[in-house]
């Protein structure tokens, strides 16, 4: 065995992983190509926001003074809607201006009545008053965000309401790091596309499939290649083409310790090897490496196994290589509802079903975790985090990872 660190723990893989994170660059994207898209660098706002005192609601704006001693009347002057031209108006005692949401609040105004709790006479001209103004109605220049301000850092995971508000700061563009283009390759020889005909020894393959869309969540470019035979030959043909339209290469299965488990052969004879197997279950086949300089991890064949070694390795890779940027891991303290095995050296990552229905979150199993038995993932949507000797009886309190 060469002298790269087998057999590590989950914490010892993170920390080699993230000693080495690719390095991004960065481009200049607009906001409608922006969706799951990694910020990288600070974003301060151009404007205040609101960008002027304005009525966040439909009604009329006056002096408060003037309301006091309802029931009140008050002339209407004028009236203003959202984006109209400012006016050198100023409501005066007895006055009133009916105003839309939105619109800038006139000055010597300082409280607004919505329409529905106002009784306007029929010529349009005299409002009736039952209650006091509301300042509360009135949204304040800059109380979300003022000119200057930064709301949202370098990393930030680009969602709906972040792009939104990059407009609202005034961007047309926004700098995100550049995606990875990830290469996925599968390995076996018992692995055909589905849509074939299959003989008595092959199966579907399906981890390319699944480990395709984990790139695309995680933000960054997948690039499938057909499945390779077991051939060393052919495997060292693709990788050479991988590492060169790739900046990463995943490969899937063919990483244990069988006489054809070539990927971690080919690795071992000619790659260079970080680390190999992880004490994770299940997915401890791992490895992470360099072929031709380029990164690789080879993950399990099994495809519960490849999945969940995505999310607990590939997926905090990817983080570190945009500044711990990105889609976040969020846990949640969870109650096993059932025993689950854990295990005196390996962090268990059972597939669960989280209950949300109580005050507490509890945890039932989704099935046979086998860790072929890829509808088990498919039923989750949370991994358990039992750390090595953790207790997994029903009852017992652990974290767990959301999916
Ligand atoms: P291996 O790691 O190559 O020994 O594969 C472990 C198990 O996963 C075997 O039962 C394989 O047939 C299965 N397997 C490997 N790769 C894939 C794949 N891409 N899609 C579906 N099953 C796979
Ligand atoms: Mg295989």
């Amino acid at each position: 065995m060469p002298e790269t660190p087998y057999f590590v723990s989950y914490p010892e893989a993170i920390k080699i992983l993230e000693s080495q994170p690719l390095s991004l660059p960065t481009e200049i994207v607009p906001l409608d190509g922006a969706h799951n898209r990694i910020l990288s660098e600070d974003l301060e706002s151009k404007v205040d926001d609101p960008r002027f005192d304005n009525s966040s609601m439909d009604g009329f704006a006056f002096r408060y003074q003037d309301s006091l001693t309802p029931p009140t009347h008050l002339s209407i002057i004028h009236t203003l809607q959202a984006g109209a031209e400012p006016s050198p108006l100023c409501v005066e005692k007895g006055q009133a201006v009916r105003i839309m949401t939105g619109a800038p609040i006139p000055d010597g105004a300082d409280s607004i009545l919505p329409i529905e709790r106002c009784e306007v006479d029929e010529g349009n001209s005299t409002l009736l008053l039952n209650e006091e103004g509301k300042k509360h109605f009135i949204r304040k220049q800059g109380e979300n965000l003022s000119k200057g301000q930064i709301a949202l850092n370098k990393g930030a995971h680009l969602t709906p309401s972040s792009i939104g508000l990059c407009a609202t700061m005034g961007y047309p563009e926004i700098p995100v790091f550049q995606q990875a283009t990830i290469g996925i390759l599968s390995t076996g020889d018992e692995l055909q596309l589905p849509g074939t005909k299959l003989n008595e020894s092959e199966i579907y393959e399906s981890n390319s499939f699944g480990l395709s869309g984990l790139v695309k969540w995680a933000g960054h470019t997948p690039k499938r290649y057909d499945s390779v035979v077991d051939s060393i030959d052919i495997l060292r043909n693709k990788l050479d083409k991988a590492a060169e339209e790739c900046d990463l290469i995943l490969t899937s299965g063919g990483v244990s310790m069988g006489d054809w488990d070539l990927v971690r052969k080919i690795m071992e004879e000619e790659g260079d090897i970080k680390f190999w197997r992880v004490k994770i279950r299940p997915g401890s086949p791992p490895l992470f490496g360099y072929w031709k300089g380029v990164p690789i991890f080879g993950l399990p064949g099994n495809p519960a196994s490849s999945h969940v070694v995505f999310r607990m390795l590939v997926a905090p890779y990817l983080r570190a290589s945009t500044g711990g940027g990105g889609i976040q891991e969020r846990r949640v303290r969870v109650k096993l509802a059932e025993s689950f095995k854990s295990d005196e050296k390996f962090l268990v990552l059972r597939r669960i079903k989280v209950d949300t229905s109580g005050e507490q979150l509890r945890a039932y199993s989704t099935g046979y975790q086998g860790s072929g038995n890829l509808n088990s993932l498919v039923l989750a949507d949370a991994l358990t985090l039992l750390e090595p000797g953790h207790s997994g009886e029903k009852g017992t309190w652990c974290d767990a990872l959301l999916l």
